[in-house]
């Protein structure tokens, strides 16, 4: 498999090419060039990729287009989302236990409350208690192809209600069910008009956005 999708690279590209297929989270495509060949690291969603993407890629290899295209990156998102490498998880990393709240619970609730107990997602704490609070925290993580939502442990305190941990929690759901994508444009979308939409189905949405708004300050110095 790797010596065909290679050779049909090597041909398209002109140039000999060290191509390695790999399967991890981290590299979709990699390249270094070098004087007379290139190294390239490619996932392997590439394998099944359509010619226009192989074409593009080959451009990319021949140094004609310097930056990675915009139909690539979206074929290496789309096929983002079907990959699950949540099996990957370890439970016994995964610590949703915390001194004042328990993001299981709270995860159940929401799962039960909004999302007809259809999400089978991870979640854990991250980050520390006593870390240095910083100008600008990150509340809440969702990692999609491990399916993994991970809440900054900063927010495990009781100085901070539980509407609010419940309000990150469901903020986090909704990035797996309402995903992330490139336009064909280039531009990408986070928050989409759908994920804005339902998420102000949030039974708390108003009264968690004021106290975060009213909070920034004393909860970040
Ligand atoms: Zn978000």
């Amino acid at each position: 498999m790797t010596t065909t999708i290679q050779k049909k690279l090597e041909n398209r590209a002109g140039i000999k090419l060290d191509l390695k297929i790999n399967d991890n989270r981290s590299t979709m495509l990699s390249v270094k060039w070098g004087v007379k060949s290139a190294q390239v690291s490619l996932h392997r969603m590439f394998l099944d990729a359509p010619k226009n993407i192989m074409d593009s890629l080959a451009c990319y290899l021949r140094k004609e287009e310097k930056v990675i295209s915009p139909s690539i990156r979206v074929f290496i998102e789309q096929n983002l989302k079907k990959i699950d490498y949540s099996h990957q998880l370890k439970a016994s990393s995964l610590y949703t236990q915390g001194n004042v709240y328990n993001l299981q619970e709270i995860y159940d609730a929401l799962n039960r409350q909004y999302f007809g107990n259809q999400l089978k997602l991870g979640i854990t704490w991250f980050g520390k208690v006593a870390q240095r609070r910083k100008s600008r925290v990150t509340f809440g993580l969702y990692c999609s192809v491990l399916k993994l939502i991970k809440i900054n442990r900063l927010l495990d305190t009781p100085s901070l209600p539980e509407y609010v941990i419940s309000y990150i929690m469901y903020h986090e759901m909704l990035h797996h069910v309402c995903p992330s994508y490139s336009g064909e444009n280039g531009h990408y979308y986070v928050h989409t008009k759908e994920f804005k939409a339902r998420e102000k189905l949030y039974h708390h949405y108003a009264l968690a956005q004021r106290w975060i708004k009213d909070n920034n300050k004393s909860f970040f110095l």
